[in-house]
């Protein structure tokens, strides 16, 4: 049912689940925000594993993919499942029914995100078909910053607005492995929300701080992730493109450059890698980011 559905190890405790990427595969027929914006992109949702404990972090596309970790995940031994949400976006909590039965830790911005939106969500037309009914919401929330164990892992929750104003975090101190939701993607960030960029920035000036050995964003390259996950790097990849995206507003010249071009030296140094699905992305940003 899920022919694409990877199981990738990026470190002994950490699997990502990945799904996308596949040329000419669809998951569902017609226009769907699974396949258009997900898959298109290629998208991971990652567990954090030690001993009979988990974290998953994020459901995924569908309730099928869900399924699909929780059956892997007990088949490895996990008895217990807490779920953290990256963000509220659908792409990223598709899945929750499966883990009904769990805790769902979101930050209150996210919570509050799915309350207004519910109806819309499980009814089909938020962001259009599949919907996602029921909705199930988080059971707990957290302003800023949550401490959990995981087994005998120490998994540090934070709040960064970056894409969305309700991003969360998990940082692994003992690893220094960042697990960025969509606060950072390859080959570019996904603009949601222009009015934000400015602050965006300064809140990718406050996630380098954590200086990560290794990162790990929910949409990026399967054998970067696979092979253990982005350097830091990324962070600053980044807040350039940002940084461009912003000058695009009175820079015409600019705003026509490839986006090959505009991300050169990143794409030339290994920083980020190349996927023509983000063509896409970039017109839709420099739409949303300069109104042209
Ligand atoms: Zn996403």
């Amino acid at each position: 049912m899920l022919p694409h559905l990877r199981i990738l190890e990026p470190h002994p405790n950490v699997l990502a689940f990945y799904d996308g990427r596949v040329p000419g595969y669809r998951f569902a027929a017609g226009e769907n925000w699974v396949d258009d914006g997900a898959l298109s992109l290629g998208i991971a949702s990652y567990a954090i594993v030690d001993g009979e404990g988990a974290l998953v972090y994020d459901t995924h596309v569908s309730v099928a993919h869900a399924e699909a970790i929780r059956t892997a995940l007990t088949a490895r031994g996990v008895r217990h499942i807490t779920v953290v949400l990256s963000h509220w976006h659908l792409d990223h909590i598709a899945g929750n029914a499966v883990f009904a039965d769990c805790e769902i830790i979101a930050c209150n911005k996210t919570a509050a995100h799915l309350l207004k939106n519910r109806a819309a969500i499980e009814n089909g037309t938020y962001d259009g078909l599949p919907a996602i009914a029921p909705l199930v919401m988080p059971t707990r929330t957290l302003e800023d910053q949550l401490t959990l164990t995981i087994g005998n892992l120490a998994v540090d929750l934070q709040r960064f607005d970056i894409h969305s104003d309700d991003g969360v975090v998990l940082w692994l101190p003992s690893e220094k492995i960042l697990l960025a939701g969509d606060t950072l993607e390859d080959t570019i960030t996904y603009v949601a929300e222009p009015k934000n960029l400015a602050r965006h920035l300064t809140e990718l000036d406050r996630l380098a701080r954590l200086a990560p050995r290794l990162i790990l964003p929910n949409h990026g390259c399967p054998e970067r992730i696979g092979s253990g996950g982005y350097g830091p790097a990324l962070i600053p990849a980044t807040a350039r493109y940002v940084r461009a995206l912003l000058a695009m507003k009175s820079d015409a010249r600019l705003r026509a450059t490839p986006l090959r071009d505009l991300i050169a030296s990143d794409l030339q140094d290994g920083t980020l890698v190349y996927h023509s699905d983000y063509e896409a992305v970039h017109a839709r940003n420099i739409a949303s980011v300069t109104g042209v």
